[in-house]
């Protein structure tokens, strides 16, 4: 049962329109969140129905959702979403930069661009997203910053030296501004999820899917929901002496 611990808050989810950031999205609203939903334009899918039937759902239980088309590559872009997410909801509590990708090769294979892309996406991304809150959380002395690491940035993983890097480089970004903006009463942190059974992991072909499942302690992928409860954690009050630290979900993977 929610305890609606999150009655009164605003979030902003990046790439809240599937996987685990919808997730996400859903169980801070059971919580009594407001949610701002972002996602990208991508083709060959339609992620505004998606987006939108996210923001349903969170209304649903009760709280106002919006959504939000933008690239967080896009730097004015991200601006001018947390301008008009702080319009809307009347301000923002909590960020949670989900929004990643994969382009996976080995690294003698790897196009600069690839490298890039997927930097730009995990790592400068969060960086736009929070550099576009943290006046307004500064000012209000409240806030609380997620971001959405992965088990590859503390173990590694064959084919992913752009993945890991981006996703060790949200590790490092989030204990500096930890450090930063503490007296503020912000917390930032981090969450290590293993392997979840989204899209992303859909994606990899089912006999190393089953590879990967049998190094697994709980022998099993984690759900997305389970992400979510460490967000929700995370962003609750239940959480306020904790940050700076990297909170794994992963079934015992990484130890
Ligand atoms: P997913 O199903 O592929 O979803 C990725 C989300 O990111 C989508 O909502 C996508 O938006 C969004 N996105 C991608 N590029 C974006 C951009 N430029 N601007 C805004 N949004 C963008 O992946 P997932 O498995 O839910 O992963 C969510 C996060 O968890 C990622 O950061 C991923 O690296 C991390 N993670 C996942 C796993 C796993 O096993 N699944 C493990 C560790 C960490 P659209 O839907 O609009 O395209």
């Amino acid at each position: 049962m929610s305890s609606r611990g999150l009655e009164g808050k605003s979030a902003l989810i990046t790439g809240a329109s599937r996987g685990i950031g919808r997730a996400i999205a859903l169980r801070l609203a059971e919580e009594g969140c407001q949610v701002a939903v972002n996602y990208v334009a991508e083709q060959g899918r339609d992620n505004a129905a998606e987006a939108e039937a996210v923001a349903e759902q969170i209304r649903a239980l009760g709280c106002q959702a919006i959504c939000a088309e933008v690239d967080v590559t896009d730097q004015e872009a991200v601006e001018d979403m947390v301008e008009y997410v702080i319009a809307r909801l009347g301000k923002l509590d909590i960020l949670v930069n989900n929004a990643g990708i994969t382009r996976d090769r080995t690294l003698k294979k790897l196009a600069k661009q690839d490298w890039d892309r997927v930097i730009e996406v995990n790592l400068t991304g969060a960086f736009h997203c929070a550099r576009a809150v943290i006046e307004h959380m500064r000012e209000r002395r409240y806030g609380r910053i997620i971001s959405i690491s992965s088990v590859v940035a503390l173990m590694g993983n064959i084919g992913q030296t752009n993945y890991g890097a981006s996703k060790a480089g949200l590790i490092g970004f989030t204990r500096s501004l930890a450090r930063e903006v503490a007296r503020r009463g912000i917390t930032v942190n981090c969450i290590a999820p293993g392997f979840i059974d989204t899209e992303m992991t859909q994606a990899i072909p089912r006999d190393i899917r089953e590879q990967i499942v049998a190094t697994i302690p709980l022998a099993r992928m984690g759900l997305p929901e389970e992400v979510a409860n460490a967000a929700a954690f995370l962003a609750s009050d239940a959480a306020s002496y904790i940050t700076g630290q990297v909170l794994s979900v992963n079934g015992g993977l990484h130890m």
